[in-house]
């Protein structure tokens, strides 16, 4: 997601895009998220703050049935741009620009808003009952006859 500083004519503004972030989820899943993205920038001699929200709808596995399962993940970043005389006090979300170079890319902060705001547990359904560890079964679906052994470790809790 590269931008063009020389485009940002405003003082202020915002602009939009839609990018595509591929990514490991917390299960190891590859995922591909289409993800769109609103920026705001604020403009000042020697600087330039982008604010941007990224908004996505994973598309991946349950974690505990493998079913398909879909998560609404929305993240944000900060990045400051700074410029020429300004640009010694480069730090975290700062980055220093040389005067000749008038790009910006966004995609990595756009990246780790996404990886940042994916829960760390993705489930079909809040009450996914998962896979029975015995048989494979999906308890969504079907009962099987070892439910009552794999509730078993259960039990100790219950007395
Ligand atoms: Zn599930
Ligand atoms: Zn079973």
């Amino acid at each position: 997601m590269k931008i063009d500083i020389r485009e940002l004519v405003d003082a202020s503004g915002t602009f939009e895009s839609d990018e595509s972030v591929a990514f490991e989820d917390p299960a190891g899943s590859e995922v591909v998220a289409p993800c769109h993205v609103r920026v705001e920038y604020r403009q000042s001699p020697g600087s330039l703050q982008f604010n941007g929200t990224v908004a996505t709808t994973l598309v991946t596995q349950c974690h505990r049935c493998l079913d398909a399962a879909r998560q609404d993940v929305a993240g944000e970043f900060e990045v400051m741009v700074r410029r020429g005389e300004h640009a010694a006090e480069e730090g975290d979300d700062v980055v220093a620009l040389p005067l000749h170079q008038c790009e910006i890319d966004l995609e990595p902060y756009v990246h780790e808003a996404v990886v940042l705001a994916t829960p760390m547990l993705i489930l079909c359904r809040e009450d996914c009952r998962g896979l029975c560890p015995s048989c494979g079964v999906n308890w969504n679906r079907e009962t099987c006859a070892c439910r009552p052994s794999a509730d078993s470790r259960w039990d100790a809790l219950r007395k």
